[in-house]
């Protein structure tokens, strides 16, 4: 049997691949609708069109990726790519008929349906893992079994599972700063549990922040990069047009500068709004978001009041693009995994298809074990320790403003001391919280330059000695 952690697109479709090629398959997830796929916007960049190839899809990647990419995954990934599309719609799955163009990409490639993608993704993926008689539970995985180095199982907080293919697609961990797009599931303690395992981190200190996220009465709500490429302007409270202060691209410039952006107009003690009055056939084009304003007793007249948010982690758990991990048994897909395709920051849509190859493709690997030891970068072993307990809250807190947007050794070294006194030894959620928020500033206090979405003030320029080289975690023995 096939153990799969994780009803995101990953784990879901793995089950649905490993199932239609007789494998049996068994699901266990924190929460059924719990991830990012099921509040997921744009949609899955692949080259489908006339004008388009993998390699300019590749090369898109790479760009975006500022020199960290691992060639072998984006290569994979975007020849994969439009056969994993079509493998969904074999299992009867309709995008609507246009591609769309996002930020980054050189062709339209984003396949879509509505402006809520990933939702009709996770529908679509579950109503037929159900309906082919795969097991889903909900409970939490607290750690893995490991025995010489091979995986023998899963504990849950429902009892122990048995079984030597375990397949981890548990997501990442954007929720642990105050400010996140993602769902409260997102905690980073597949990684831990992982890490904990033997299995090594890597890429920690690249993590993505969004730079247009609303909260209307509570909920959360990403206003998609589409909106600007369409006409929404970004104000502050002053009135003022301030995008071009930044950027000669203005609203369109990438997400790690405007969220810098957003996020200095923050500090000056601004406010900022998105200003949708120039979109045209707002209606026709946004209807998810329409529903969101209405149910909140907002006009498209009214300004939105707009904030940046930790939104998308590129590390993880190393990989190779079979997605074995360096324990034997025990695979990681989506965006737990780190198999290097988004370097040091993710172009737009990278991840669902990400999640979709390595899911539908899993088959193919899981009789026959190579293992991933990387060779790229530099290794350091760090053990777990007993300290006292913190909320998720205050671990929130502590990362929006010590490891967030714009970074500093100062800054990074508190955010280390505060995890030194906190415990990291036990298998609850606030303490794997904290050993990954520990590894993440550590990571991100060597990583002395800026690249991709990484920004240090104190080094605001690249390194050559840094380009190519991750740096990576193992427990020590
Ligand atoms: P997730 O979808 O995050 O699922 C993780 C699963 O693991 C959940 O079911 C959770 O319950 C379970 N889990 C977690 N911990 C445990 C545990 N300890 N035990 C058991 N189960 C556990 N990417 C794109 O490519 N295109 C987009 O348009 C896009 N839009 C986005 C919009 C938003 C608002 C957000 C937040 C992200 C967006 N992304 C987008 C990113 C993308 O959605 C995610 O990277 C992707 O969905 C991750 O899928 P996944 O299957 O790896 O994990």
């Amino acid at each position: 049997m096939v153990l799969i952690i994780g009803t995101g697109v990953a784990g879901l479709s793995a089950a649905l691949s490993l199932k239609e090629k007789g494998y049996s398959v068994k699901i266990v997830t924190k929460k059924i609708t719990g991830g990012s796929t099921y509040i997921a916007k744009g949609g899955a960049a692949a080259s489908l069109s006339d004008d388009d190839s993998p390699s300019l899809h590749a090369q898109d990647t790479i760009k975006v990726g500022d020199g960290m990419c691992d060639l072998r995954a984006v290569d994979y990934v975007t020849s994969e790519a439009p056969a994993a599309i079509r493998k969904l719609e074999q299992w009867g799955f309709q995008f609507d008929p246009d591609l769309r163009l996002e930020g980054g990409h050189s062709r339209r490639r984003v396949a879509h349906k509505t402006d809520e993608t990933g939702r009709e993704f996770y529908n679509f993926l579950f109503k037929k893992v159900i309906e082919s008689g795969i097991s889903v539970k909900e409970t939490r995985v607290t750690s893995l079994i490991v025995k010489d180095h091979e995986v023998k199982g899963v504990l849950t907080e429902n009892g122990e599972i048995d079984d030597n293919k375990v397949v981890l697609a548990s997501g990442g961990y954007a929720y642990l700063y105050k400010f996140s797009s993602t769902q409260s599931t997102n905690v980073g303690d597949g990684m831990g549990i992982a890490f904990k395992a033997g299995a090594i981190l890597g890429d920690m200190e690249f993590v993505q922040f969004h730079p247009t996220v609303t909260s209307l009465d509570g909920e959360v709500f990403l206003l998609t990069e589409t909106l600007r490429g369409e006409g929404a302007i970004l104000i502050n409270d002053k009135g003022e047009r301030f995008a071009f202060d930044y950027d000669k691209r203005g609203e369109l410039a990438p997400r790690d500068v405007l969220s810098r952006a957003i996020y200095d107009q923050y500090k000056q003690g601004r406010k900022v709004f998105m200003d949708l009055k120039e979109i045209n056939n707002l209606e026709s084009k946004f209807p998810v978001l329409m529903k969101f304003l209405s149910r909140h007793g907002k006009s498209v007249k009214e300004l939105i009041p707009i904030f940046p948010a930790a939104h998308f982690v590129d590390g993880g758990v190393r990989v190779n693009i079979r997605g074995e991990t360096n324990v034997k048994g025990l695979y990681a897909i989506g965006e737990v995994s780190d198999s290097g395709l988004h370097g040091a920051n993710r172009l737009a849509s990278n991840s669902l298809i990400e999640g979709l190859v390595f899911g539908i493709n899993l088959y193919r690997y899981i009789d026959s074990w190579e293992g991933m030891y990387p060779d790229d970068g530099i290794m350091i072993g760090v053990s777990t320790w007993k300290g006292r307990s913190v909320s998720l809250n205050e671990i929130r807190e502590v990362n929006w403003n010590n490891m967030g947007i714009v970074r500093n050794a100062e800054r990074l070294q508190k955010s280390l001391e505060f995890y030194k006194g906190v415990d990291t030894s036990s298998n609850s959620e606030e303490s794997y919280a904290s050993l990954i928020s520990y590894l993440t500033s550590l990571a991100a206090l060597k990583r002395d330059e800026s690249r991709g979405n990484h920004f240090r003030e104190d080094f605001p320029s690249k390194k050559k000695e840094w380009e190519g080289k991750r740096i990576y975690f193992k427990v020590h023995e």
